[in-house]
């Protein structure tokens, strides 16, 4: 095992060989053995045994067991637990965002930043289990209550992509938890110790509060998660990922008339007018496009730029990726760092390569870097105009950015509106009425709609997701808590008549 996880998972204080089955302490698995490599150097980081269906199985009915009485734990107790697991995640961040910066190859200061992101989540849940309310509502009968509230749904299926190897989890997870379910993570298979450290942690959480089996885990590879989705013992399974396995998991929940929450694929664009502040908009584009390597869900992926800026944009950006150098993620002056693996690599590769068959022309980088690990330049293409590349419709997982020129906003958002995704997007502006327009029900058609920010980078507090091929799933802040309960309408006749709705008369 690489020495660094090593020392990590020690100060964690992990002494026993962790698996990929837990409901509370670490289990026999019995799956194959799981490889994880850190994408900077190609090398082992180490194996973890995975989890069997079987396994899953066994998780699930000890996870069962607990649900009948954590639904009637109130929910302020309930938080408690979320809350010692967020003092844990803060007395841990360095060590676990070492372990994503490991594992997923992500830049130290994004490592830090995603473990962050699980003690603000944290603490979010815990407020909001003060705030599960319904509705009261008049009845139209004498002497009645009509009300509406909010129980617990069951377990709860977590399946989650490499690129969040924690956070992700978290955001699912807090909320479920503080909402009276229990939940069973299937994590990325290729970022096993993330997945292993983070329930290390649930564990000791767990045993603190006398609670084991709220939090478990069920590491396993695709055969684990489809078999989630098709279990009826979880009433909701929240999938995070390609828009192909979504919709094979979509269709197995819906088979059972299950709920899914999907968190799926982007196709991110910013739109730049000529009244933009355009020092603004190329950091928040470099950032959009080539940090985390392009490997967020929320990356930028096209350029919409009006005509009269075309030109100056593109000559800022390309003196920005000129500065942007690929290297070792741990390196503090690091902003790029490696894809995840060699099939990334190869996708990123094609993508380069359809874009110029289809009529695009490269402006910056389009080459794999001849070292160690995954490395790939920042990419920029020009997509001329009156080109149709098909490749611009499909999200590839890489700092691959098409540039495209608008003649008006109208434009743009035609453009901006003709992919299958709808994640995120954003305007730079300062025209208040370019930025109503785009932000209007004639605008950008995503789940977020940003202006004067990029398309990543989100905050915990605002629901999270997208529309069309993304998923419509809503995670984290706002109102997504109602995704982990279900609804009860409740009338209550405290007097002495039966008088019907709707003045129906029967006996
Ligand atoms: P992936 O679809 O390959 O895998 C995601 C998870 O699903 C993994 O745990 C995998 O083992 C599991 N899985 C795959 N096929 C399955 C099946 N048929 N049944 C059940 N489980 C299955 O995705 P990835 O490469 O790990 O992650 C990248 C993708 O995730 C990108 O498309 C990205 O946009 C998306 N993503 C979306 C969000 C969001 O919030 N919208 C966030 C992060 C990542």
């Amino acid at each position: 095992m690489d020495e660094r996880v090593k020392d990590v998972l020690a100060r964690l204080g992990l002494s026993t060989a962790p698996t990929g089955v837990a409901g509370g302490e670490f289990e026999t698995a019995h799956g194959a053995l799981l490889q994880s490599l850190n994408p900077a150097t190609g090398n082992v980081l180490g194996e973890v045994s995975a989890a069997s269906v079987e396994d899953a199985a066994g998780v699930l009915t000890r996870a069962q067991e607990r649900f009948v009485s954590w639904r009637m734990v109130p929910a302020p107790q309930r938080a408690r637990l979320v809350a010692t697991l967020g003092d844990l995640f803060r007395r841990h961040k360095e060590d676990l965002g070492l372990l994503i910066s490991l594992e997923a190859g992500k830049i130290r200061s994004e490592g830090l930043g995603e473990v962050q992101e699980m003690v603000d989540i944290c603490e979010f849940a815990v407020g909001l289990s003060r705030q599960l309310h319904g509705l009261t509502m008049p009845s139209e009968r004498p002497r009645h209550r009509m009300m509406e509230q909010w129980h617990p749904l069951g377990p709860v299926a977590i399946i989650t992509a490499f690129n969040f190897p924690m956070a992700v989890w978290a955001w699912n997870a807090a909320l479920a938890a503080v909402c009276g379910d229990v939940c069973i993570w299937k994590p990325s298979p290729r970022t096993p110790w993330c997945s292993v450290a983070v329930q290390h942690l649930c564990n000791v959480a767990m045993a603190q509060h006398g609670c084991p089996g709220v939090l478990s885990l069920a590491l396993g590879d695709v055969d684990v998660g489809a078999w989630m989705a098709q279990q009826r013992g979880f009433p909701l399974v929240s999938f995070t990922g390609s828009v192909a396995a979504g919709r094979t998991v979509a269709t197995q929940v819906a088979a059972r008339l299950g709920k899914s929450l999907l968190e799926l694929g982007g196709n991110n664009a910013i739109v730049v007018m000529p009244d933009a502040d355009l020092d603004l908009a190329v950091r928040a584009i470099a950032f959009g496009a080539v940090g985390t390597a392009g490997q967020r869900c929320t990356s930028t992926r096209r350029l919409l730029v009006h005509q009269d800026v075309m030109e100056p944009l593109l000559a800022r950006l390309k003196k920005a990726y000129a500065s942007i150098t690929p290297g070792d993620p741990l390196v503090n002056t690091t902003l790029l760092g490696p894809l995840i693996g060699p099939r990334a690599v190869q996708a990123f590769q094609a993508a380069v390569a359809a874009a110029q068959q289809q009529g695009a022309v490269l402006v910056h980088g389009g080459k794999r870097l001849e070292r160690p690990g995954f490395f790939v330049e920042p990419t920029l293409l020009r997509i001329p105009r009156g080109v149709v590349a098909p490749i611009t419709l499909e999200e590839t997982f890489a700092p691959i950015l098409y540039a495209f020129e608008v003649a008006s906003l109208e434009e743009a958002l035609q453009l901006h509106n003709a992919v299958p995704q709808g994640l995120s997007s954003a305007i730079f502006t300062h025209d208040m009425r370019h930025a109503e327009h785009f932000l209007s029900a004639q605008g950008s058609d995503c789940g977020i709609a940003n202006v004067n920010i990029g398309t990543s980078g989100a905050e915990i507090g605002g629901a999270f997701g997208g529309e069309k091929d993304t998923g419509g799933g809503r995670e984290s802040g706002s109102d997504a808590w109602k995704t982990y309960m279900r609804r009860q309408t409740c009338t209550v006749n405290w007097g002495g008549e039966l008088p019907l709705a709707q003045g129906v008369q029967f006996l």
